[in-house]
């Protein structure tokens, strides 16, 4: 088919054999979806599980376990062709077949844990996909953008993405922004006629997908979809972004890769070591002391990597963000999880995000008089009374609801729905209370003959809105708006006793404003104006909005929601500040904000859009933190706060619904969207979505932040300790033991490597991932936000290295006191073995908090008791069973021992965190 830019818009609905009226039926569209396929770009090649399942193999600990298998090949090899001992040949096999086992078995984990936790991010990314609207069968219906076909119906307005390539039918005031085909930055006007051939940035009759309506609305016909439109065609050149590590993420990644060069060298070290300690007490190199030499290397590069904290993060991550979901919080990336709980300034939207965008007219002025307005909610009945002489309001009422796309409908329980923007909807109630509707007005059989011929809609920015009607002959713009903003272009005010010039008004029509915002009441000012045919037809809204007639104030109640005031107080215990912006008058704003607790006095400094607008950065610099609300603002305004706060090191999460607001939501840290009355850019340019559009969610979020931070700094805190035990004990051996001791060697490693791997599987990363679930800490929310400039690690390598020390000399001391008692080595190293596991069960209680061990109720976590009960069994059951003797080279011990070896670790996480909490009580 010819372009269809070229063609008639009746000619393309024709082609695509679709109507106007009624679109596409189910059947057909799907037809063409089968077809056609969905409307997406293409994606890239998804990596195949193999190669993901191989990569799991490339880690620095398996290479390393694999290194050590090679090894203990050779050293077997040896032992049974070479004339060594054949028991230690077969010791040596076993152990490199359950080295082999524990590789599987940490290949298949990490392999599960990736595709688990693409899968959830999946299914977070599939709730945030964007949505349009679509006439099907003659219904509009919200379908996901990915089943538009050729033919459907779509309608966009304000703030919404062009998810499809289109046809305009049928404008109003609609300009889309196509930056993205065409680099150009302005918004281009859309019109409907057929056009000759021009190139894709002069084609003003089509809508191009990706771009956004960044003004006004507009229906169109879909005509090419997912790679067939400009987009698709350009799509290869768009890189696909890679999946970022997070922060603590990238930390980590850069220890384990420190911790490796660190383990790389003490392995060469030990190897020197331990064989030059072997030719020293020997005089020769005995094929045992240097497989004995070796087994002690591996165990140390082992012990050194804590391996197991990788897997552990990402996974943790990931729960945390399902747990956001479950929260009605829905956050676009993992990194969301950590900034959210460092949050240190929220700046919140008034309307709808604080208060309950339930609006309803409660008083009115009018031609010179004031009336209260009575009833609730959007029930079209309520009486009208004058509170001083009664006027007329006819012509402010009838100008309220022609001024206005909103509508209410009785539904099936007899209940008043409301559709459209809720101040719209105030207004239209007003009306109907009063007998006059927009239905009535507009009836060719009644007693008007009113049409109306354009609509420039509401824009936060402009803060009016404007339509172009026809009563009769007459033709006469509507405008209607903020009432400073209406003064700005108002000549006379309508007035008990006629028209008035605005000057011997304005100080009562200003009174009746602050008269209603300081009662916390939403205040627009409605106003009229006639104009000539040529105006109303072709004027530029500049040229519309001027010279207008006054008529009259509303004054709109939207009431705070009942629960923001607790939540505002929670986060102000946490040491965050809660900032509220509003495009509203001041004092409404004030009286809001003080209703929420935002704010404890009614003098509070209430910073405005004009004095911002006049302000330099560095006096918004030295204001902005301890600002609180700010009234009339813009949008664009937004973007200049969060840098304010942004520079004073804040973590700003900031909330946005309209299309000026993408912005702001970007270079805030945290950018957050309303699910239900939010726009598709805000969605997009987010990073917390809000399913519910409830403060309290952010509250929330921020607090499950918090936990799940909280709960990374335990797991970490109580792995490295291990790392840094393990590490010691077998240094203590290499160093320390210089000569044999009992029947115990010199070359005997305090831990045998398989020990180590045990210790790092099992008893450390099955508590640690425990710890990843925990409940959060008493006093989470008591204390400030944390300084996201420092490391995760901040603070805690003292704890961490003064715990690990004490743990890891324990270990030694314990291996060995068994070898001056004249143990065989073997039960030297299981006593040393359980040592290390009991006193890591007992630590982790400890790693827990932030504080001490006394701090928190150990039984509140029951995933950690699980797994410390599971840890510990299992850690008795293999130096009781035969087969792991052989293996790991434990063995049973005497009931007095095994009491020891339970007990006694526990004494130093007893007595270090006693006193600990002393000097803390002290303090
Ligand atoms: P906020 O989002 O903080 O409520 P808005 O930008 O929606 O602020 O509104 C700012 C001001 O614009 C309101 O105080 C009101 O005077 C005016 N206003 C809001 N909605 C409309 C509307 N639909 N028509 C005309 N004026 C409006
Ligand atoms: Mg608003």
């Amino acid at each position: 088919m010819p372009s269809p830019h070229l063609q008639h818009k009746q000619a393309v609905l024709t082609e695509l054999e679709t109507s106007r009226r009624h679109g596409l039926t189910a059947a057909a569209a799907q037809a063409r979806l089968t077809q056609m396929g969905q409307n997406a770009l293409a994606q890239p090649p998804k990596i195949p599980a193999w190669r993901q399942f191989a990569h799991t193999f490339k880690e620095p600990l398996v290479i390393i376990l694999l290194i050590a298998v090679g090894l203990a090949w050779v050293s077997a090899a040896y032992d049974f062709f070479g004339g060594g001992d054949p028991a230690h040949g077969m010791a040596a096999i076993y152990e490199s077949i359950a080295i082999l086992l524990l590789i599987a078995i940490n290949a298949g984990l990490s392999f599960w844990q990736a595709q688990a936790a693409q899968k959830s991010l999946d299914a977070l990314k599939n709730m945030a996909d964007h949505h349009a609207l679509v006439l099907r069968d003659g219904q509009w219906e919200q379908i996901p953008a990915k089943a538009l076909v050729a033919g459907d119906i779509l309608k966009v307005k304000t703030g919404d993405f062009i998810e499809a390539d289109v046809r305009w039918l049928q404008v109003a005031e609609l300009m889309t922004n196509e930056a993205h085909l065409t680099g150009e930055a302005d918004p281009v006007s859309k019109q409907t006629h057929a056009i000759a051939d021009a190139q894709i940035g002069d084609r003003t009759n089509m809508g191009y997908s990706g771009s956004m309506v960044t003004h006004g609305n507009g229906i169109g016909v879909v005509v090419a979809t997912g790679m067939h439109t400009e987009l698709g065609k350009i799509a290869d050149l768009l890189a696909s972004v890679p999946t970022k590590k997070t922060p603590i993420e990238r930390t980590i990644a850069k220890l384990t890769t420190r911790l490796m060069a660190v383990a790389i060298a003490i392995v060469f070290l030990t190897l020197g070591l331990e064989l030059f300690k072997a030719y020293q007490t020997t005089g020769s190199l005995s094929l045992t002391a240097v497989a004995e030499s070796l087994s002690t290397a591996i165990a140390l590069a082992v012990a050194a990597i804590p391996d197991a904290l990788p897997a552990v993060l990402s996974i943790v991550l990931t729960i945390g963000a399902t747990m956001l979901a479950h929260n009605n919080g829905l956050i676009k990336s993992l990194n969301a999880v950590e900034t959210l709980g460092a949050t240190s300034f929220i700046a919140s939207d008034k309307t709808g995000t604080l208060t309950q965008n339930q609006m309803t007219v409660t008083r009115f002025w009018a031609n010179g008089a004031a009336f209260a307005v009575e009833g609730s909610g959007f029930d079209p009945v309520g009486e009208i009374t004058p509170e001083s002489a009664a006027d007329d309001y006819q012509r402010f009422m009838a100008a309220s609801v022609l001024n206005n796309e909103a509508t209410i409908q009785e539904d099936a329980d007899g209940i008043f729905q409301p559709y459209g923007n809720p101040t719209d909807v105030a207004l239209v109630v007003m009306g109907h209370k009063a007998g006059i509707t927009r239905d009535h007005l507009l009836d060719k059989n009644g007693t008007h003959d009113i049409d109306i011929v354009r609509v420039i809609p509401f824009d936060s920015t402009r803060k009016m809105m404007s339509v172009v009607i026809k009563d009769g002959a007459q033709y006469q713009v509507l405008t209607k708006g903020a009432p400073d903003v209406i003064l700005a272009h108002t000549a006379q005010v309508a007035d008990a006793g006629g028209l008035k010039p605005l000057e011997t008004m304005k100080q009562t029509v200003e009174n009746v404003v602050l008269g209603f915002a300081n009662d916390a009441l939403r205040t627009i000012a409605v106003a009229v104006r006639d104009i000539d045919e040529n105006l109303a037809l072709h004027g530029e809204q500049a040229a519309l909005e001027h010279s207008l007639t006054l008529l009259g104030i509303a004054g709109i109640i939207d009431p705070p929601r009942p629960e923001v005031r607790a939540s505002v107080a929670t986060l102000h215990q946490a040491g965050v500040a809660v900032v509220m912006i509003t495009g509203d008058h001041a004092a409404t704003a004030r009286a809001i904000a003080l209703k929420l607790g935002i704010v404890d006095s009614p003098e509070a400094t209430v910073i405005q859009g004009a004095a911002l607008e006049e302000m330099s950065d560095e006096t918004l610099f030295k204001l902005v933190p301890t600002i609180r609300v700010y009234a009339r603002v813009s949008p664009e305004h937004k973007q200049r706060i969060v840098k304010a706060l942004q520079r004073h090191n804040e973590v700003v999460a900031m909330t946005g619904d309209g299309i000026n607001d993408a912005p702001a939501l970007r270079a805030a840290d945290i950018g957050i969207a309303m699910g239900i009355n939010g726009t598709e850019v805000t969605k997009d340019a987010a990073d917390l979505i809000l399913l519910d559009d409830q403060f309290t969610t952010i509250t929330r979020s921020v607090e499950a932040g918090r936990t799940i931070f909280g709960n990374i700094k335990n797991f970490m805190r109580h792995e490295l300790t291990t790392n840094v035990a393990e590490v010691l004990a077998l240094l203590l051996g290499v160093v320390l033991m210089t000569r044999p001791v009992g029947q115990v060697s010199a070359t005997t490693p305090v831990l045998t490597a398989l020990m180590v791997l045990w210790v790092n599987m099992i008893s450390d990363a099955l508590p640690s991932f425990a710890l990843g679930y925990d409940v959060p800490e008493a006093d989470l929310m008591q204390r400030p936000p944390r300084n996201v400039d420092q490391s995760v690690l901040h603070g805690m390598l003292g704890r961490i290295f003064g715990r690990g020390i004490v743990m890891g000399a324990l270990v030694y001391l314990a291996f060995l006191w068994a070898a001056h008692a004249g143990y065989p080595a073997a039960t030297a190293q299981t006593i040393a073995f359980l040592t290390l596991v009991f006193g890591q069960l007992w630590h982790v209680f400890d790693a827990r908090s932030n504080r001490t061990l006394f701090h928190r109720n150990p039984f509140a976590n029951g995933k950690l008791l699980i797994a410390v009960a599971f840890a510990a069994s299992a850690s008795l059951l293999v130096t009781l069973m035969p087969f792991f003797n052989t293996v790991m080279g434990t063995t049973p011990l005497s009931g007095t021992l095994y009491l020891a070896v339970i007990c006694l670790p526990a004494l130093p996480t007893l007595i270090l965190s006693g006193i600990k909490a002393l000097w803390l009580r002290r303090r």
